[in-house]
């Protein structure tokens, strides 16, 4: 199997993505969000080492074509706890580094800072999760709201293009909470924002923990939601009102916003932030 695998393998219709590929330095998350979509890769709360990673990734690395753009990650998070001790990561952004690879980092960890150094210098950009306090509560391990706005801004200092992944923003929360987020952020150089879209499995998972929301969930999501591929959705009349409050808001503050996986125009030039990758 190898490391670097096309990003969207489905090919999901509703994605707007430019051509990119997938990278994931560790295989399972430990941030245990309960809404997470990958949870169809075996035993995923178990974060794991990968065989031979750096020397797997060299020779793939190798054989990429110039300005190959690398999202990394995707269905786990590169920096898991124990990414302290072992700085395997890092070292797999300084083989990218070498090889002149775009990156483009997804993380809810503030361990993301450590390598600012790094990424400032090969011109990565770096998306950090934030969605407000209602949202952290299914985000059962993740770094606290506050750990990854000050993470974020150590990255927008030391040079890094910083993007604000307001995603998923949920339909029980109050919007006053995402107006915050984006006030907090408001360095950024890019917002993409998305509502919250469930598998049959996290649907479960939400309400055995939050068994509070089980109607609202079903009233929302089975019976007048849209079910697109895999993944029941809000009804789009809502979706569209709660991704239009969030453009506003970027609007208000000057700063480029996206919808990702909504089916929803946008002005942006790119939903992932990739036209921030020099
Ligand atoms: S950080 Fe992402 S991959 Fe990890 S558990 Fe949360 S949603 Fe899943």
């Amino acid at each position: 199997m190898p490391l670097l695998t096309p990003f969207d393998p489905w090919k999901f219709k509703l994605c707007t993505c430019p051509p990119k590929l997938s990278f994931n330095p560790y295989t399972g998350c430990a941030h245990h969000c309960l809404y997470c979509y990958a949870t169809y890769i075996p035993r995923f709360w178990e974060v794991r080492e990968k065989k031979d990673l750096l020397k797997r990734l060299e020779k793939e690395l190798e054989k990429l074509p110039a300005g190959a753009i690398i999202s990394m990650s995707n269905s786990s998070d590169p920096y898991p706890p124990v990414e302290r001790e072992k700085g395997l990561t890092r070292k797999c952004i300084e083989l990218m580094k070498e090889h002149g690879v775009k990156l483009l980092v997804v993380t809810k960890s503030d361990i993301v800072a450590r390598d600012a150094d790094l990424l400032a210098e090969m011109r990565a950009a770096v998306a950090m999760t934030i969605t407000g306090r209602t949202a952290q509560q299914l985000e059962v391990n993740a770094p606290s709201m506050e750990k990854r706005i000050k993470a974020l801004k150590v990255l927008h200092e030391a040079g890094v293009p910083a993007i604000l992944r307001l995603d998923p923003l949920l339909p029980w929360a109050d919007e006053r909470e995402w107006m915050e987020v984006i006030e907090s952020c408001s360095f950024v150089d890019h917002v993409v924002t998305s509502t919250l879209k469930l598998k049959k499995d996290a649907y479960s998972r939400i309400i055995l923990h939050h068994p509070e929301l089980k109607e609202t969930l079903e009233e929302l999501y089975i019976k007048r939601g849209q079910r697109i591929s895999s993944y029941f959705y809000l009804p789009k009349e809502l979706r569209v009102e709660m991704l239009k409050k969030v453009e506003a808001k970027c609007n208000e503050l000057g700063i480029s916003c996206a919808f990702c996986r909504e089916g929803v125009a946008f002005k942006a030039r790119s939903c992932d932030g990739s036209h921030l990758l020099k």
